[in-house]
């Protein structure tokens, strides 16, 4: 990129200007990773100061059946096969006290496509959730589970958020959405859930008062001028709504074998590679500078490495997704040593340990409490430092 043109998206990113397409994609060529991550970081603090927000979460996926075979997914299994499970709602709530400690403030629920499930199963589990752990906010299916509901039940998708919303959920999760441009989706997600039902249950939630998620799946067979389309889609939506609590950009799992049976899922795995830490730190910080409109980008760590979360926070991010005692859609701890649960302590450790103030949040992004900063980077120096794998 010359000169000419780094000063013109300075000029726009400092005054706060909407980037378009152009630039997105422009900021995506460029090599100069340390003036990107000073735009990113720029915007970021603007809207976020020196704050790294986090919440105590658990995940618990109810079954791993599913009906699709998306592409990249090592977490389906399909009836019969080996591994395959679905709990019984008695199961789920005994998962559930088993994971539940007085810190725990969220429930993250994902889960495959069953194609013999009742509908009534999942208003009854999250009751039963909701009574059992009446403390712990439910952030619950994907717009591609919600979309299968209304296929099993024939029910509009309305009135099925308005019985899940009954039954406890306070948030949709923000799965489902991988990359929206038709040309790579085609390739990559094997449910008819695309854009348009997407971005309808999520106006939906968002019309029923509800603050969602929104990912992106990045670093497999998509090109950055997809991410760009992506991020302007979810952006165009927010303004419309205004329900979107956060962005969350997902790294894709090249190198993900089951450890139960050793075998690779990824139907992806011959023709891709993962994106690099530097493409993964772009990746946040264009991100960050082209959805203006969202309040949060996060890294989840478990797909990014505790380094690269933290480097991250300087490239845009400012949350962390909280300790993850189970998740299992595309990822084991892996061969790089990255853990896939932390407690609150490791996490307040890690985002100080970054040179940012720790806030603990809720489901809804409202701030729970705000811990201490750590001391200055600088006055760390002489202390034995923390290795983040
Ligand atoms: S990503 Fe979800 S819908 Fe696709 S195969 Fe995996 S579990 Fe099923």
């Amino acid at each position: 990129m010359d000169a000419g043109r780094k000063r013109e998206l300075e000029a726009k990113v400092y005054a706060g200007e909407r980037l378009t397409r152009a630039d997105g994609e422009a900021l995506y060529a460029t090599d100069d990773l340390a003036w990107l991550g000073r735009l990113a970081h720029h915007k970021r603090t603007e809207l976020n100061g020196e704050n790294v927000m986090f919440n105590v979460n658990r995940h618990l996926n109810l079954t791993n059946v599913c009906s699709a075979s998306c592409a990249y997914c090592s977490f389906q299994r399909k009836p019969g096969e080996k591994d395959a499970y679905t709990m019984r709602v008695e199961e789920a709530v005994r998962l559930a006290k088993q994971m539940e400690d007085e810190q725990l403030t969220e429930l993250h629920i994902v889960n495959g496509l069953h194609p013999t499930l009742p509908w009534k199963y999942y208003p009854r589990v999250l009751r039963e959730l909701k009574a059992a752990l009446p403390n712990v906010k439910l952030k619950a299916f994907t717009a591609t589970e919600v979309q299968w509901f209304e296929k099993i039940s024939g029910l509009p998708a309305t009135e099925i958020l308005d019985e899940l919303m009954d039954a406890g959920m306070e948030s949709l999760t923000g799965g489902g959405a991988e990359i929206f441009d038709w040309e790579v989706r085609q390739h990559i997600v094997d449910h008819a859930c695309h854009w348009e039902d997407w971005s309808r249950i999520h106006r939906l939630a968002h019309e029923k008062g509800m603050k969602t998620p929104s990912t992106m799946l990045y670093g497999h067979i998509e090109e950055p001028r997809h991410r760009v389309d992506h991020v302007m889609r979810l952006r165009e939506l927010q303004d419309e709504t205004g329900g979107f609590a956060v962005f969350i950009p997902l790294r894709y799992q090249h190198d993900f074998v089951d450890s139960k049976d050793g075998v690779i899922r990824n139907k992806l795995q011959a023709r891709t590679t993962m994106a690099s830490p530097a493409e993964s730190l772009k990746t946040f910080a264009v991100s960050r500078l082209m959805f203006d409109n969202v309040p949060h980008v996060k890294n989840f760590w478990v797909m990014h490495g505790l380094s690269l979360a933290q480097l991250s926070l300087n490239f845009g991010a400012d949350d962390l997704d909280g300790s993850v005692v189970e998740y299992k859609i595309t990822h084991d701890a892996d061969q790089y040593g990255t853990p896939d649960k932390m407690t609150r302590d490791d996490l307040l450790e890690l985002i100080r340990d970054a040179g940012f103030v720790p806030v603990e949040r809720n489901t809804r992004y409202e701030i729970v409490k705000t811990y201490e900063p750590g001391p200055k980077l600088a006055e760390r120096r002489a202390e034995p430092q923390q290795v983040w794998a």
